[in-house]
């Protein structure tokens, strides 16, 4: 019996072990590892922020999943010993005869001084939490929501986040003494859209009286100001940020990484430069073609991308040859706040340029993205 072991038990790996499991049937051993003991649901975090959900409701344990079949292990992944076919962890060596890495980015935000002692970070469960109850007892002031660098996990999660903050302080009859501010360092929203997608979001951000401060390089925090690099000053009364992404330390620490810290793969069969071995979703280094800007990272594209490596992995095990290419095709629900979301499509490998689109707000795809939230958990657990 053939093994493959799956380092990450977020989005790509979840996917990955439910479908190489139910295709490769008793054929294939497969083992899921993760340091942590619940999967959230990141996509519902801006949800959570505002109190529309609780952590119940989008947290589940990985080792449900081994009702499966899967084998599921908890424990830090230290090292890869990727020419002896074997990886490192605290419970001692896993082998493995196919390996798919779905490690994701971890976050830093000792890297921006100031970040850990006064910031809160918006794309971390527990600090969302924190940021939920700092909501519900903040009666006037400035909020700033910014970005500390690029890339970023899921482009349109501030702009969320920043639509519901809006229809939160409304429902409170709060939002006149309230003012929004966002900083991001892109040079507009939807940057590898087509111009008017940008201005679209420019103009439900000037609708709703949210300011947007972009091409910003934050340097620092200090107390209740956030320090851009050219000396302005934006004062706020509670901070809110996203922290710089890194890939984790075991993948920096292999030859697999480029000098970006993202894992170089052949962008369709998402192989590595070790035969066998695959790596998908926020850790790649996937980048766009002709204009060499990172591929958005999604959990959209971690899960095709799981599916396309899991399927390759099922022929490589018979034998055959791997043939099964990801198109960097997806899909992005924006929700704009008060029941209703922005479908967008998007072909990041498109030439000359991404292929992107942005619907205006409806009732139907906010729908949509909440049914598409019961289906992942009842898809896969
Ligand atoms: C606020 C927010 C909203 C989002 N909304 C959406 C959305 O609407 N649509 C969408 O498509 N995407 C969305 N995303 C992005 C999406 O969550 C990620 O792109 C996706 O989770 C990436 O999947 P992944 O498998 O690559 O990594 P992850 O899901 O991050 O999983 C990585 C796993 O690896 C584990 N791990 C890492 N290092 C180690 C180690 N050394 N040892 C053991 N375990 C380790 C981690 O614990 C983690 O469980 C959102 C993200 C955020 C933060």
């Amino acid at each position: 019996m053939k093994t493959t072991l799956i380092l990450g038990g977020g989005i790509g790996g979840i996917v990955a072990a439910n479908s190489l499991i139910k295709a490769a049937g008793p054929s294939m051993k497969v083992t899921l590892v993760d340091r942590e003991e619940n999967h959230h649901f990141a996509s519902s975090f801006p949800l959570l922020m505002i109190g529309e959900r609780k952590p119940p409701q989008m947290t589940r344990e990985i080792k449900s999943l081994a009702k499966k079949g899967i084998e599921v292990l908890h424990t830090e992944i230290n090292k890869l010993n990727l020419s002896e076919h074997s990886v490192t962890t605290d419970q001692g060596e896993l082998d493995y005869d196919y390996l798919i890495i779905a490690l994701g980015v971890e976050y830093h935000p000792e890297a921006v001084p100031g970040f850990s002692d006064i910031v809160l970070n918006a794309y971390d469960f527990n600090d969302i939490i924190k940021i939920n109850q700092r909501l519900n007892n903040c009666p006037e002031g400035r909020i700033v929501l910014f970005i500390s660098s690029l890339p970023y996990k899921c482009p349109p999660a501030p702009y969320e986040m920043i639509f519901l903050l809006d229809q939160f302080f409304r429902q409170q009859g709060l939002r006149h003494k309230i003012k929004l501010t966002l900083v991001t360092p892109d040079f507009s929203p939807e940057p590898l859209a087509p111009p008017k997608v940008g201005q679209s979001v420019r103009k439900m951000l000037a609708e709703k009286d949210i300011e947007l401060i972009t091409e910003a390089k934050v340097i620092a925090v200090e107390k209740n100001t956030l320090i851009l690099d050219h000396g302005t000053k934006i004062p706020a009364d509670l901070l809110l940020g996203i922290a710089p992404h890194w890939t984790p330390e075991v993948l920096r620490n292999s030859d697999l990484v480029d000098s970006s810290g993202y894992v170089e793969v052949d962008q369709h069969t998402l192989e590595t430069g070790y035969p066998g071995v695959y790596a998908i979703g926020d850790a790649t280094a996937i980048r766009l073609p002709v204009i060499g800007a990172f591929a958005p990272k999604a959990g959209v594209f971690a899960h095709a991308q799981a599916v396309i490596a899991t399927k390759n992995i099922l022929l490589l095990s018979q034998g055959l040859k791997p043939k099964y290419r990801y198109n960097g095709k997806g899909f992005c629900v924006m929700n704009t706040g008060f029941g209703r979301s922005r479908y967008s499509t998007v072909h990041y490998y498109k030439e000359p340029q991404p292929h992107i689109t942005l619907l205006k707000p409806t009732r139907l795809a906010y729908l949509a993205k909440a049914a598409f939230e019961k289906y992942w958990f009842k898809r896969w657990f």
